[in-house]
């Protein structure tokens, strides 16, 4: 059963991952997740390009050693970065990554219909979010076109922006970036005032260990005292690592149950070995010992695997974690500027890996305190998600939230230095303005560089952008008076606006993040995916219609082969009949999708199910009667 909710414009709340997405909508019964059609609540965040189209998620993610340069995983680390910061990241990528305008990060993919493409790292990303939108959709049974999205609370200001623009281009209204950390604490109604519970300021830590990435956050919650008052939920400190996680615990247990080097395997063989290790990894969490047996090519594999080995195994890992915390509880203490780090009080869990008992141990013992591990970890960033978008669009009564800008904005002033006009952890939106002046006489241009980031110098910081305020009138040095505002939306999206008050002019002003995408590429974007919707939707049905009528084929002609003696003439004649159509359908859509009616394959593909009804029940009279044991 689906709920319908009560508004026509629902808003879910979306967990945009590194590894895999979901989706979440919280009603009047709480947040859930919105699963797929078979009820799998996980999307991998997996997009392939080929020439039948793109395919997303699942499908993708399961044949993505088959297509390694057209197959697009881990996008999010590349989302709004220019191709020198995704560099430590590029040796990951087994696709290939080029520069784009302004020395950002684009994908390139080969071999596409008319020729390689190359598309930016929010149009794939929107690709994710187009698919967990409809799934959205079709279990709540209404169009969804507002989210709310979270990105891990170090995100810069362009990885919001870049976040957003995917969510656009996806058909999305974005109406709030949430820091993952500040979800998973909502999720546990710690400051919504869901739980009912008053409590002053706290310092709570977010401990995500997921599959690829770890994360650190402190943060201090100020909740509202009273209905209609605001909480605050503030980045006190982040820490991590972005090449940390589950995976690292796989190759572990592959090393083991191999004896040597999985590098040196056949490409099938190290996939096999590591799905094996990582179902072993699994019933390790579950119990004090684990037995693995399966079979490579031309080896087979049997071992017996203790959790008190495996621990030893992941040790370092585990520790390094808590390396990162330490340092974090003291750059927690910096912000506060405070000798002491301050006391935790709550430590969620979030991420699969926190799955682990030992993880849980470690963490217990170094916070001194018991995790918080309800909510599952997949899914308490996308729920809490779910609870913010709830309350922005006024149907989860409790505190109005406002979020926190990461890193100080400013700009450079003569000498290099930077002018800091809304600094770190101001709540959003934020609005603030200063006044600068000419160094040069008579000069009539003024170039503006915005920069983010918490040091003096702008060459220790991040450049956002630059614009240029022309036209001023001549005047001695230090006369004109121009007034820069900078206003942060409630996404923390920056918006930067010019004007030389003496001369009255005004510059068009919107800072566009270097590392994203112009205005104008975004509405091109939009554009396009609206042109493209039916077209992009057709081609989606018939691939997978290809993918269905296959299997089918296979199985009913199987069975066909088998039984067809012991089935009524008439019916034969009518089920090889509709297995030769659906086979022509199948023939014509492989060599050009665009030539066959998604419909008229569909029909072709129903009707032949519908005949097989007998044979079906033909089959299974068979098969028992073969199960029956012999007398
Ligand atoms: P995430 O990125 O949060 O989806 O975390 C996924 C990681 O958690 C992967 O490395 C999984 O293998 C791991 N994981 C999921 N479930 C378990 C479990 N029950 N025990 C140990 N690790 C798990």
């Amino acid at each position: 059963m689906t709920a319908t909710p009560t508004t026509a414009n629902a808003t879910v709340g979306i967990d945009l991952g590194t590894t895999n997405s979901l989706v979440a909508y919280c009603d009047a019964s709480g947040p859930r997740i919105l699963p797929d059609a078979l009820g799998r609540a996980l999307v991998p965040s997996v997009v392939r390009f080929d020439a039948e189209g793109v395919v997303v998620g699942h499908a993708a993610r399961d044949s993505a050693a088959d297509h390694p340069a057209t197959t697009i995983s881990s996008v999010k680390r590349l989302m709004g970065r220019s191709l020198r910061d995704a560099e430590s990241d590029l040796r990951y990528l087994p696709y290939s990554v080029v520069a784009g305008a302004g020395e950002t990060a684009r994908l390139s993919i080969p071999s596409l219909r008319g020729g390689p493409r190359v598309f930016s790292p929010q149009e794939v990303s929107a690709h994710i979010l187009r698919a967990l939108k409809e799934q959205a959709s079709d279990a709540l049974g209404i169009q969804v076109t507002r989210a709310v999205i979270t990105v891990p609370a170090y995100f810069d200001d362009a990885q919001r922006q870049a976040t957003k623009d995917a969510g656009r281009i996806a058909g999305l209204d974005v109406i709030r970036i949430v820091n993952e950390p500040t979800a998973a604490a909502l999720a546990y109604g710690l400051g919504a005032g869901l739980s009912g519970e008053k409590f002053g300021e706290r310092v709570i830590a977010v401990y995500d260990f997921g599959g690829g990435t770890f994360d650190i956050s402190i943060l201090r919650i100020t909740p509202a005292q009273a209905e209609g008052e605001t909480s605050f939920f503030e980045v006190l400190a982040t820490s991590g690592d972005t090449h940390l996680g589950g995976d690292d615990a796989d190759h572990e247990l592959m090393r083991r149950l191999l004896g040597s080097d999985p590098e040196a395997l056949p490409l099938a063989d190290r996939r096999t070995l590591k799905r094996e290790a990582e179902a072993l990894k699994f019933r390790l969490t579950e119990s004090e010992l684990a037995n693995a047996d399966f079979t490579l090519v031309g080896r087979h594999v049997t071992a017996e695997v203790s959790r008190a080995e495996y621990e030893d195994l992941i040790a370092p890992f585990v520790k390094r974690t808590l390396e990162l915390c330490s340092l974090a509880l003291s750059d927690a203490a910096r912000t506060l500027r405070r000798p002491n780090p301050p006391p935790i009080e709550r430590v969620i869990m979030v991420g699969g890996m926190t799955r682990t008992p030992l993880v849980r141990r470690a963490v217990g013992d170094f916070f001194q305190l018991d995790p918080y591990i309800a909510v599952d970890p997949d899914q308490v960033v996308a729920l809490g998600a779910a609870v913010q978008a709830s309350i922005l669009s006024g149907q989860t009564k409790g505190a109005l939230l406002l979020d926190v800008i990461p890193l100080s904005l400013g700009i450079e002033t003569v000498g290099g230095a930077v002018a800091k006009l809304i600094v770190r952890n101001s709540t959003v939106p934020a609005k603030a303005s200063e006044f600068f002046s000419t160094s040069v006489d008579g000069q009539t241009s003024i170039r503006l560089s915005v920069f983010q980031g918490e040091r003096e110098m702008a060459a220790d910081c991040r450049r956002l952008g630059e614009f240029h305020l022309r036209g001023i009138p001549p005047m001695p040095a230090g006369i004109p008076q121009l007034e820069v505002q900078f206003l942060v939306d409630s996404s923390g999206v920056l918006n930067v606006s010019a004007h030389e008050r003496r001369s009255g002019k005004r510059a068009a002003l919107q800072v566009i993040p270097n590392h994203g995408l112009t205005r104008e590429e975004v509405d091109r974007m939009e554009r396009e995916s609206y042109a493209h919707a039916r077209e992009d939707m057709n081609r989606h049905r018939v691939v997978d219609l290809i993918a269905n009528s296959k299997l089918d084929l296979k199985w009913i002609g199987d069975r066909f082969e088998r039984f067809k003696h012991i089935l009524e003439a008439e019916n034969r004649v009518d089920l090889q009949a509709r297995m030769e159509t659906l086979q022509e359908f199948v023939r014509r859509a492989e060599t050009d999708w665009d030539s066959v009616d998604p419909n008229e394959f569909h029909r072709a593909k129903e009707e032949l199910d519908r005949a097989s009804v007998r044979l079906q029940e033909v089959g299974i009279a068979m098969s028992l009667k073969e199960s029956q044991p012999k007398v």
